[in-house]
């Protein structure tokens, strides 16, 4: 079969849903993989962020091998040897009292919604089924009915309703804004990306976290972060709430949670939160799975065992100071942190940052573009320097073809 032969199968029995860029890819190693004619690629999208760790990691795979030769899935109905053992690893790791897991982002944003929800009729005692939420214009937290109500993006929301009430949107990275929304006695929660990463890696003034999260303490809102994709050391710190020291009352994780191996996602909160849920209120039958939580184990090992915060911070900074060395009239601005970058593209003589990627992977270099103008660079967070330069020549050498 052709690369085309396989695209024109997706095409004709798959749902349209995505419009990927047109490679095949059939195997992958730490920041490469091949597709399916034998052709290498540098992977500058990791999976949305999910393959921090580099694609099929030994150790995570290892994980998976031995636990799915055991026991692969319990239910919630009855305990399982291995879910307190992630339970007692992942608090201790981030440092809450209690995890509740999920398998998506969005199932854990939902999780996250229902807390926040309930712990304002139950703890701040606001009246029945009056309780909101405050969220950021440009946010992205998944695709389910409850979250595309809260979405600013036509795309994602239009012709979807009706839409779950209970969301206030107000601007991203606007603290007076914010300020005047807490007025309202009936907000639960103020749900925030640290970085806004499908909007294009919109990455706020520094400070914003920190005065956002006061706040929330001030008028008894919960700071609710949704790290899914700026989490496990993408932005170079293990969440991207530590660069301004601030903690969440309710952590969203998803993605690198497990990397890339199994789906695994969760919710982090203390007691005073996480027990406003009791039985039968909330679950997943793969929720806490013995395999998600053996992988999820071994990928939140590798990211200490390897320092790939510190890699991470590293070629975040040498990235971002090459990238300022491209000559190109298409680059109009870099911004990110850590390995989260990207780079609004100005388009030229009818060329956009969908030509640019196209033209990348034909030089050996995938990534991928957001909202058509913008294409972020995401590699795997193992990504050695040597790697990098090789890749960043790449970028060049592409930038050039366009001059
Ligand atoms: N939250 C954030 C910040 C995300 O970036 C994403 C996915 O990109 C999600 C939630 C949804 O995660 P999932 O696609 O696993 O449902």
């Amino acid at each position: 079969m052709t690369q085309q032969d396989y695209i024109n199968r997706e095409d004709k029995f798959g749902a349209h849903n995505y419009h990927p860029l047109p490679v095949v890819l059939d195997r992958g190693e730490g920041v490469f993989v091949w597709d399916v004619e034998g052709k290498r690629y540098f992977d500058f999208l990791s999976a949305y962020s999910a393959v921090n760790q580099g694609h099929c990691h030994p150790k995570i795979v290892a994980a998976l091998n031995e636990q799915a030769k055991k026991l692969t899935l319990t239910s919630r109905a009855f305990y399982s040897s291995v879910l307190g053992e992630f339970e007692e690893y992942i608090t201790k790791y981030f440092g809450y009292d209690k995890v509740l897991p999920m398998n998506t982002g969005a199932e854990a944003d939902e999780t996250a919604i229902k807390l926040c929800r309930r712990w304002g009729y139950d703890v701040k005692g606001i009246a029945e089924n009056q309780a909101k939420i405050v969220v950021c214009e440009g946010n992205f937290h998944g695709r389910t009915t409850t979250i595309i109500s809260m979405s600013t993006d036509p795309d994602a929301r239009g012709g979807f309703g009706p839409y779950t009430p209970g969301f206030v949107i107000v601007p991203y990275n606007d603290i007076p804004a914010l300020e005047k929304a807490l007025e309202d006695p009936n907000i639960a929660g103020f749900l925030v990306e640290p970085i806004q990463g499908e909007a294009g890696v919109y990455v706020p003034e520094d400070g914003y976290l920190k005065k956002a999260s006061e706040l929330c303490k001030a008028k008894n809102v919960l700071f609710i972060a949704d790290e899914v994709q700026t989490g496990i050391a993408r932005t170079g710190k293990m969440l991207a709430c530590d660069h301004e020291g601030v903690r969440a009352d309710i952590l969203i994780l998803g993605k690198a949670v497990s990397g890339g191996v199994f789906p695994v996602s969760c919710v982090l909160a203390d007691d005073d939160v996480m027990l406003v849920i009791k039985p039968g209120e909330h679950g997943s039958t793969y929720g806490g799975n013995p395999l998600g939580c053996k992988v999820a184990i071994a990928a939140l090992d590798v990211i200490k065992d390897e320092k790939l915060e510190e890699n991470s911070e590293k070629m975040g900074q040498i990235f971002r100071e090459e990238f300022k060395s491209i000559k190109s009239d298409m680059i109009e601005l870099v911004r990110g942190k850590g390995l989260l970058n990207a780079v609004i593209i100005r388009p030229k003589g009818g060329k956009t940052a969908w030509d640019v990627c196209v033209a990348m992977k034909e030089n050996g270099l995938i990534a991928k573009p957001t909202h058509g103008h913008i294409i972020r660079f995401a590699p795997p967070l193992t990504i050695t320097e040597a790697q990098l330069h090789e890749a960043i020549e790449i970028i060049k050498k592409t930038f050039k073809q366009f001059e």
